[in-house]
């Protein structure tokens, strides 16, 4: 029988996910397809209530339902626990197990964007979405001793702040308010740089002013796309890198998890290549309206491999 893996969001439309799983079981012999489900939240009890069924291998879940997803399965594992949000469900039998594969995915871009340096201790990181939980409990779990988190919305940090005080009680994570001038006086005496705000990803603009930035930063947007948080910092002299890797190691996670056999990362980064030379550049399943002459104007390369998103954007 067909094996079906779904990605569960709202919308879906614009998602990269569908150009390398498919590819991915197609090469690797696995007899699944990939199909996208647009569920509003109301529809995902339902959604989940079907993928109880034996055709289904699993599913991923994007944007706005993966903390939603968390108390709708049987078990999560330790990641999507301690994140509170899943992006990835395979089944035992029924059952459905819950995984956030974001923090493996993060984990494999911050490494290869330190690289050979030292791994820093103090990170700013801008945003408090899914992408910025994933990003601050691989923070933590790496062994980071200060993290600041500014978001427009205070209250969201705080409570970002809030939800990882156990496992951050060791060391000092903090909410501050999104104002310019603290944000570059944190930045003065910080390494590391992330960006987990979706700013850039629609329009040409940067979360923070070029100011701010200095040549020993190490910078990480997650959007896939050479934004121009990512051309300011690359000219200040800064190390960057884009999405693309994490996004890449998100899915090839997920992928050992429904088939239990390696990802075709070769062919799944050239998916994804080809989908962003098509236009798309958003992760999630936002409503990009992003066209290909969009990504032209902020002077993309399509064609970007793995080791040119650290390196071709990095002004060592
Ligand atoms: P969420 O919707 O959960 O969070 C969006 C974040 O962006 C919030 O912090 C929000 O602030 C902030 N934001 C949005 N618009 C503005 C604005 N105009 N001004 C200031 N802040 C703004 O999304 P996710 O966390 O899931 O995703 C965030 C980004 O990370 C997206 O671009 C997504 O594509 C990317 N991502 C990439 C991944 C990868 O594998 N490369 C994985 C996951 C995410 P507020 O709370 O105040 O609204």
């Amino acid at each position: 029988m067909t094996k079906r893996v779904v990605l569960i969001g709202h919308p879906v439309a614009h998602s990269l996910s569908g150009a390398m799983q498919q590819a991915a079981f197609d090469d690797q012999g696995v007899d699944a397809t990939y199909e996208l489900w647009d569920r509003a939240p109301i529809a995902l009890p339902d959604a989940v209530t079907e993928l109880r069924g034996d055709d289904f291998l699993g599913a991923n879940v994007t944007i706005p339902h993966k903390e939603r997803m968390v108390p709708l399965v049987d078990r999560l594992t330790e990641e999507a626990h301690a994140t509170g949000a899943v992006n990835t469900i395979t089944k035992e039998g029924k059952r459905l197990i819950g995984h956030n594969t974001d923090v493996p995915g993060f984990r494999f871009a911050l490494d290869k964007l330190v690289g050979k340096q030292k791994m820093p201790r103090q990170a700013v990181v801008l945003g408090a979405g899914g992408g910025a939980r994933a990003v601050v409990y691989g923070l933590i779990t790496e062994g980071f001793q200060r993290i600041i988190v500014f978001n427009r919305h205070l209250h969201r940090a705080e409570g970002l702040v809030k939800h990882f005080g156990r496992s951050a009680s060791h060391m000092e994570l903090r909410a501050m308010p999104w104002h310019d001038s603290i944000i570059e006086s944190e930045l003065a005496r910080t390494k590391l740089l992330v960006n987990a705000t979706s700013i850039g990803l629609t329009t040409d603009e940067s979360p923070i002013p070029a100011e701010a930035l200095h040549g020993d930063l190490l910078v990480l947007d997650l959007i896939y796309a050479k934004t121009r948080l990512l051309r300011e910092a690359a000219a200040a002299g800064a190390t960057v890198a884009d999405g693309e890797l994490m996004l890449l190691h998100q899915g090839a996670a997920a992928f050992a998890l429904w088939t239990g056999q390696p990802a075709p990362l070769d062919l799944m980064q050239q998916k994804l290549a080809e989908a962003r030379a098509g236009g798309l550049r958003s992760t999630e399943g936002e409503p990009t309206g992003v066209a290909a002459d969009t990504a032209e104007a902020v002077g993309e390369e399509p064609d970007a491999s793995v080791d040119s998103a650290v390196a071709a954007a990095s002004a060592e």
